[in-house]
């Protein structure tokens, strides 16, 4: 789990000031398929030390899918059941995984989106609370904590200590809060930014607007430095450019922080930018994100 590739983007970055070079961490290569298997297996071994996790507990979290995948796969790995309410909408591949895994798929209303799902997760604990053991990632320091011992170093030895900006999408928050604080803890310099979805209603996956959601407990506004909404069309677009021009097949939130990072490289001269790509994208081919790209036409090749 962990040490993925860090990839310099050299196709969407064509018309980028020679001395600016973006960086994608390929989250999609742990086991369980994204950045959520280090927050998952932190949390897991956590609940292990603690005790609260034994024989006679059942695993429960709500998550909008990649947390889910990653507890549903270390739950069977380790022989502890795994029950996951998800919002209704999330991807059918998602939920097939997490259902492959032995694990059992709650469904909260679709409307509701990922708030839904934390306050269904609520009750269901709450008609029985000694059943469960609830990860929590949303308010679990383990989270960021995950991130700030391995995404960071990684990121740091990778860059050669080189990284000067850091930016990632924020769904809970875990990758940018811990990954942000390792680095600035290396070098004070290092800008720390999320890409948030610009809208309530937006198409991002695992990406949260936090003025309209439930805000996590274990996120600080305060120890960023900048935030860049983004729309769900761009995401999208630089998802399709992704796969056309970097070879590269990523799910919507890694497009939506390819988009921001561009937008942040764009005004600079000298700069290494780092930012996450959590996950490809090979769920998400039955989702909206994939209707209609054939109007897209042919790739037009580099030059061409
Ligand atoms: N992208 C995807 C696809 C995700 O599943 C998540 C996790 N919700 C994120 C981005 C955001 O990561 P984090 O929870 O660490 O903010």
């Amino acid at each position: 789990m962990g040490r993925t590739p860090l990839l310099r983007l050299t196709g969407v970055t064509r018309d980028l000031p020679p001395d600016v070079r973006v960086w994608a961490k390929l989250e999609g290569f742990n086991p369980g398929g994204s950045v959520k298997d280090r927050p998952a297996l932190r949390m897991f071994q956590q609940g292990l030390e603690t005790g609260e996790l034994r024989q006679g507990k059942t695993v429960i979290d709500s998550t909008s899918g990649n947390t889910g995948i990653a507890l549903a796969m270390m739950g069977s790995a380790l022989g502890y059941p795994v029950h996951l309410v998800i919002p209704g909408n999330a991807s059918l591949e998602r939920r097939q995984i997490i259902e492959a895994y032995g694990a059992i798929a709650i469904e909260s209303d679709p409307l509701e989106g990922s708030d839904g799902a934390i306050r269904h997760c609520r009750e269901v604990i709450a008609a029985n609370p000694d059943r469960y053991f609830k990860p929590d990632q949303y308010f679990n320091p383990a989270n960021p904590l995950a991130h700030y011992e391995t995404t960071g170093p990684e990121i740091w030895q990778q860059t050669e200590g080189k990284v000067t900006h850091f930016l990632a999408g924020i769904g809970t928050s875990g990758t940018v809060m811990g990954t942000g604080r390792f680095l600035k803890e290396k070098n004070p310099a290092v800008q720390v930014l999320a890409a948030e979805p610009d809208d309530s209603f937006h198409g991002l996956e695992g990406l949260k607007h936090m003025a309209s959601s439930i805000v996590p407990g274990i996120y600080n506004e305060l120890e960023l430095d900048g935030k860049v909404p983004v729309s769900t069309e761009d995401a999208y677009d630089m998802v399709y450019r992704l796969g056309r021009e970097e070879g590269l097949l990523v799910g919507q939130s890694s497009g939506g922080a390819c988009w921001a990072a561009l937008e942040i490289a764009k005004r600079l001269e000298h700069a290494d930018i780092v930012t996450v790509f959590p996950d490809f994208g090979d769920k998400y081919l039955s989702t909206t994100l994939w209707a209609g790209w054939e109007e897209l036409g042919p790739a037009v090749p580099a030059g061409g």
